[in-house]
């Protein structure tokens, strides 16, 4: 892993958020366009990422806010996530191959089951695409009303995406992937089952989206004691450079830093907002700390986790009042 490496691909990362901004000026005529623009950036020996928006899904950006990357292996090509949608798949099934030419892909993992890292798995041949059990699970019971909602979200860019489950359950520690040893985490808490992958020979360590970098975590199916525990896993685990699920990649593990601490704070404030009797809305109106202005998009995603998280708190922190007449 070279420095240089990290400081151009860290430039390629803000220079994508400059060029998301400059497409909002450009508004509806860009959109028509549907062109993802996908652009490989080297991370590692033989490893790139493609960047997305440090945004929430809209129109302009299609869907494209996650981190997705591929790897060349002696045999061929390993893919890690495959992004919101069908068109978005092509666009990386294309990127591949011009990055990578005349090898075939012959494992596709999925980290979890959130839209945003599997719904371009319809292009890439069944027998390749794995994962966990329990992702797996996850994919065909939430995949269709996730499809529904995010065609909801960034409309024509959908055109054509059905959720695809993986065919291959993963259970080993390990797996060699034309001639490359890939190892499996089985972790849980940003949702039910989480899978993480790293690159035996690079180093390189595919969070998913249990840790965000500069970018606020999202919480719609989270356990949040879970996700600490399995960053206190991830923390502890051998590795050279993190990628995470959503923002800029990571040599110190300043990730699972970020994402814990975000995550504590998130987990107290609403603790007390409930102790003291909040309302939701006066929850969500709480100031955010100035230590966490840096990470994208954290206005949005907090008001969003109050929602998921607020009414949950209150059940199992409120005391039950048994009214007798
Ligand atoms: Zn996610």
């Amino acid at each position: 892993m070279m420095t240089a490496d990290v400081q151009k691909s860290r430039r390629a990362f803000l220079q994508s958020l400059a060029v998301g901004c400059a497409c909002c000026a450009y508004g509806p005529a860009h959109a028509r366009l549907l062109d993802y623009k996908l652009a490989a950036n080297e991370i590692a020996s033989d490893t790139w990422t493609v960047y997305g928006a440090s945004e929430y899904f809209n129109f302009d950006n299609g869907g494209n806010i996650v981190n997705v990357a591929f790897i060349e292996v002696p045999d061929g090509v390993v893919v890690v996530d495959t992004g919101p949608s069908r068109r978005y798949g092509e666009a990386l099934l294309a990127l591949i191959e011009k990055t990578i030419p005349g090898k075939p892909v012959l494992r596709v993992y999925n980290t979890h089951h959130h839209p945003d890292h599997c719904f371009g798995n319809q292009v890439f041949e069944s027998n390749t695409l794995a994962s966990s059990q329990g992702v797996i699970d996850n994919i065909k019971l939430e995949g269709d009303g996730f499809a529904d909602n995010l065609y909801r979200l960034v409309g024509d860019w959908m055109r054509g995406t059905a959720p695809v489950a993986p065919g291959k359950v993963l259970d080993a520690k390990t797996e060699v992937v034309g001639g490359r040893q890939f190892s499996h985490f089985y972790l849980s808490g940003h949702t039910s089952a989480d899978l993480v992958i790293r690159d035996d020979e690079t180093g390189v360590l595919f969070s998913g989206d249990l840790a965000f970098l500069y970018r606020a975590p999202t919480t719609p199916h989270a356990d949040i004691a879970q996700w600490r525990t399995s960053l206190g896993v991830l923390a502890k685990t051998d590795r050279d450079l993190i990628l995470p699920g959503h923002g800029l990649i990571d040599p110190k593990g300043e990730s699972l830093e970020q994402t814990d601490d975000y995550l504590s704070w998130v987990d107290g404030t609403l603790r007390d907002a409930v102790s003291q009797g909040l309302t939701m809305n006066e929850a969500m109106a709480l100031p955010i700390p100035r230590r966490f202005a840096g990470l994208g998009v954290v206005q949005t995603e907090y008001v969003r986790s109050v929602s998921h998280l607020y009414a949950r708190l209150e059940d199992n922190l409120m005391p039950l009042i048994e009214i007798t007449r």
